[in-house]
């Protein structure tokens, strides 16, 4: 999709509510807390009972359908929607094949969880996905740039071999955005996100969405909704469309943060190797520059030491230490601390919407008392 299409649907996303306004309405979305609507007669309209639907779920569906160009689901957390997808499409004998190295709480439920039901777990690192076959599969999800090694894949390509094989495939979407990646365009069949992180992106709020062409795919998770109770509260749905009206503007500090940051990085001597999509010599460079629109706010920093990486982050006084991405300021951690297979030295930055000079004389000033 091309930048003027994006602005596009950045610029429409922004007025949807637009649509159908009256005189005296009120100009951003309500907060509707009801669990009960007057419902006398048959039961019709869109509105019933709140386990099933919400204006301000609404709001935010319509706003998040515009900029993902599909219809769109929210749930409760990121979390929440992988698990409104694997629960919804897996059935016994079904076999999944997962990221090595993504989110490892989405290996965890699936091995936790999916596992005792019958559902075979298999795992592919992300830089190896290319050259895979795919046969005998159900669900092939993808995560790319992934969390938090941040290796890629071709989706294009792995998108097309997995459903020639027969599998539905999904990206989760969480560490690009539809802002700066749109993996249904290049033929996935479903993306999610946690919107937990950037798209919220004030570090206030969980939720997490589905977003879909496949019609019966949707209907399919609406139902799972409906029927398990895993739905978001309004006031979260109203944080998360609240936030979402500058994501734009964030996106675009952070990602043109994260480039110089980045570039200033891989020079210092303190730091033994930085990955970052936007470096011209990071091995995933090619394949971000072909399918990426922005490179990012993650940045994988190597120290020699988990000391020197536990300093960096503690010392710096623009870093928060904390373990969430996407945030207005600046975060980062050591993501050896939850197991994740990287180097003890290996922090995972995540760069904030702070006047680049500051920010970076903060690191700078760290930086060379660890050199
Ligand atoms: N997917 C990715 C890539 C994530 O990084 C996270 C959380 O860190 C999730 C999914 C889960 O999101 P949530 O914490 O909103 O449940």
């Amino acid at each position: 999709m091309s930048a003027d299409s994006i602005a596009s649907l950045v610029a429409r996303a922004l007025h949807h509510g637009a649509a159908g306004m009256e005189k005296g309405d009120p100009a951003v979305p309500p907060i509707v807390p009801a669990s009960v609507y007057y419902l006398p007669g048959e039961a019709t309209g869109p509105y019933q009972y709140g386990r099933w639907s919400n204006p301000t779920w609404s709001a935010l569906e319509a706003a998040l359908s515009v900029l993902e160009d599909a219809e769109t689901l929210v749930f409760p957390s990121g979390m929440a929607a992988i698990a409104a997808i694997c629960y919804s499409q897996l059935r016994s004998g079904d076999r999944i094949l997962l990221p090595a190295d993504g989110y490892y709480t989405t290996r965890a439920f699936a091995e936790r969880f999916l596992s005792p039901l019958g559902v075979a777990v298999e795992l592919c690192p992300t830089a190896s996905l290319d050259g895979q076959t795919f046969e005998g599969f159900r669900l092939v999800w993808i995560e790319t740039p992934s969390n938090p090694g941040l290796d890629l894949c071709r989706i294009e390509t792995v998108a097309a071999k997995a459903r020639r094989a027969g599998a539905l495939v999904v990206a989760d979407n969480t560490t690009a955005t539809p802002l700066g990646q749109r993996p249904l365009e290049l033929g996935v069949d479903a993306v999610m996100s946690s919107d937990t992180k950037t798209v919220g992106g004030h570090s206030d709020v969980l939720l997490g969405h589905v977003a879909s062409r496949n019609t019966a795919l949707m209907a399919s998770l609406r139902d799972w909704r409906n029927l398990t109770g895993a739905i978001p509260g309004p006031f979260e749905a109203w944080l998360v469309h609240r936030g979402l009206e500058s994501l734009e503007l964030r996106y675009d500090r952070m990602c043109a943060n994260a480039q110089r940051i980045a570039e200033r990085l891989s020079k210092h001597k303190a730091i033994a190797n930085v990955r970052y999509p936007g470096l011209a010599f990071d091995p995933a460079h090619a394949i971000a520059a072909a399918q990426m629109l922005r490179f990012g706010q993650l940045i994988g920093v190597t120290f020699a030491s988990k000391t020197a990486a536990d300093r960096f982050i503690e010392e710096a006084a623009f870093i928060l230490p904390a373990t969430s991405f996407g945030g207005v300021q600046t975060s980062a951690e050591r993501r050896a601390r939850w197991g994740d297979l990287v180097p003890e030295g290996f922090v995972r930055l995540s760069v904030g919407c702070e006047p680049l000079e500051a920010l970076w004389a903060e690191m700078k000033r760290v930086l060379d008392r660890l050199a």
